[in-house]
């Protein structure tokens, strides 16, 4: 971690300077889908070590801070999934359309844990992220409120 000093010496929920961003310049890719399945929900997607890691969104996911959105942790997806739009036929498992809503990139803000990676947080149940899209564009918290669920918050930060 080559910013590891710079890092080390400042405390980045107290000074307005940047705090480094552990990801390759750029980011990595995310997509949401809206997917009008039995019930119409959001589907955030972050593209880490080749797959898609994914939570469902249950309300439109919130441009501004201030709105909590729950965000149901499921299964990941293959990575060619982050390109998927269509119909999935009656009967079958998500059966409904599904459109891309926004995509862009991410970088995960992994502060006060320098070494880690995004897989390392979401096992901790906490990322930061930094996103790029077309219609989310800034810095969200994905929390895991509910230890022995699959429930998360999905909300902006105010800065
Ligand atoms: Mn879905």
């Amino acid at each position: 971690m080559p910013l590891k000093e710079y890092q080390k010496k400042r405390r980045f929920d107290v000074t307005p300077e940047p705090e480094p961003a552990l990801a390759e310049p750029g980011g990595s890719e995310f997509v949401i889908q809206m997917h009008q399945a039995s019930h119409l929900h959001w589907d955030l997607r972050l593209a880490d070590e080749g797959v898609l890691k994914s939570w469902a969104i249950t309300r439109e996911p919130p441009t501004e801070p201030g709105v909590k959105r729950l965000a149901i942790h499921v299964e990941d997806h293959p990575y060619e999934y982050k390109d998927f739009e269509g119909v999935i036929p009656e009967g079958e498992y998500g059966a409904g359309t599904v459109e891309i809503w926004d995509s862009g990139t991410y970088l995960p803000l992994l502060e006060g844990e320098p070494d880690s990676s995004v897989a390392e947080a979401i096992d901790r149940g906490a990322l930061k992220l930094r996103l790029e899209g077309k219609r989310l564009k800034g810095n969200y918290v994905l929390y895991h409120f509910d230890k022995k669920g699959k429930n998360w918050f999905f909300f902006k930060m105010k800065h």
